[in-house]
């Protein structure tokens, strides 16, 4: 069976196209649903930002904080905020969500979309294609660059038991404004483990067994923009670093994520490391795997002047480590994509428990 998967809607990119969202949620608002609900990453509270947010009459503003990746509790909070919003006013459904920010606000604005429409809580719905109802419209605009969460089908949420997104079709956006300039002012290192997600999407997805013509085309452009944008710092970086992640997405869209996805889930159930930082992380000790992208991200990084939290294992109990052992195994189609059909009999537990030492 062939995916057949459902892209973004709409998509508008360029330098100061923000000013645009205005006019492209007035086509949304409609006389008996007209309200819009802004999450946006309070990173931008005290910013221009702020004053730029196109707000109508009754529209909620709430400053979302990402401190931590989102959890399926604060989706469900923010779920409640809304509601709460929505009785006062019309007694109806918002016309839409935008979510302003990096993966994480994108990802909350996904999930509060589809927990609109859809009962119980966010944690019911984490796995594949469980959501039965249409999310209100939701919109997206970058603040960072590099998750490729802007095009993909998952909202990844940390639940009571687990790490794992919200797949589905009515997951992915209606709308995103990929607007260079509001990445600009994003500050390093966070810059570059974000951008380092994206490349290590290219290189998982162009070395993977589940790789094909679509996902080689845009792995191959994202990863040729990553490699231009962390080794020659050109003058248009933030321009090449935008379309780099939409296309590092669309490259994973249709193939798979591998060894380092699935490690740093563990990392980050465990220990609470975020996404772009734990990859990084996991990336560097997985020469063996992946030799020219391990070697390539050693240059980006010495040539960024990162230096990688270390040690981060050491005081693990034995229980938080078979906990992080079983994050990592639960993502079987990754273990695949990497390692073909037969990944169980390469990959043991005992190997899994000695990479995360090295950590
Ligand atoms: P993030 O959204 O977690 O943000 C990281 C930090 O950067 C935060 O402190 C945030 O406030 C700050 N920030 C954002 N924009 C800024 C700006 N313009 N200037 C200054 N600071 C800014 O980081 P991320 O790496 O973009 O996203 C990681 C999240 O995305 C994780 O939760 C991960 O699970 C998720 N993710 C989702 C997908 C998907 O397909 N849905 C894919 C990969 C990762
Ligand atoms: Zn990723």
């Amino acid at each position: 069976m062939f995916r057949n998967f459902k892209m973004v809607s709409k998509m508008v990119f360029g330098r100061g196209c923000f000013a645009q969202l205005g006019d492209i949620l007035k086509e949304q608002r409609r006389a008996d649903r007209s309200v819009m609900v802004f999450l946006v990453d309070d990173v931008h509270k005290n910013k221009p930002l702020k004053d730029r947010l196109p707000l109508e009459k009754d529209d909620l503003l709430i400053w979302v904080n990402v401190d931590d990746e989102p959890k399926t509790k604060y989706v469900d909070q923010l779920v409640g905020q809304v509601r709460t919003h929505m009785e006062e006013k019309t007694g109806d459904l918002p016309a839409g969500v935008i979510g302003i920010g990096g993966g994480s606000s994108m990802d909350l604005s996904k999930a509060v979309a589809l927990m609109l429409t859809n009962p119980g809580s966010a944690a019911d719905y984490q796995g594949w294609d469980l959501i039965q109802n249409p999310a209100v419209y939701h919109a997206a605009v970058p603040t960072l660059s590099g998750t490729g969460a802007e095009v993909s089908r998952t909202t990844v949420l940390t639940g009571p038991e687990k790490k794992l997104g919200i797949n589905s079709d009515h997951t992915v956006f209606d709308q995103i404004v990929l607007d260079p300039e509001l990445i600009a002012g994003a500050p390093n290192p966070q810059r570059f483990y974000t951008g380092m997600d994206c490349y290590i999407h290219c290189v998982e997805s162009l070395e993977g067994t589940y790789l094909n013509s679509f996902s080689q085309a845009y792995g191959e452009k994202s990863m040729a923009l990553c490699q231009d944008v962390f080794l020659a710092d050109p003058e248009d970086a933030d321009d090449k670093l935008m379309m780099a992640s939409y296309c590092g997405g669309m490259s994973i869209a249709y193939s798979q994520v591998g060894i380092c996805h699935a490690l740093s889930y563990g990392l980050a159930f465990v220990l609470g490391l975020h996404h772009g930082i734990g990859n990084s992380v996991v990336f560097d000790y997985l020469e063996d795997y992946y030799p020219q992208g391990v070697r390539e991200f050693r240059q980006m990084m010495e040539r960024h002047r990162i230096d990688l939290p270390r040690n981060l294992t050491a005081n693990l109990s034995d229980a938080q480590m078979e906990k992080m052992v079983d994050v990592a195994l639960v993502l079987e189609p990754l273990w695949e994509n990497a390692l073909g059909n037969d990944w169980k009999t390469i990959i043991t537990r005992e190997k899994i428990r000695e990479l995360y030492r090295k950590m």
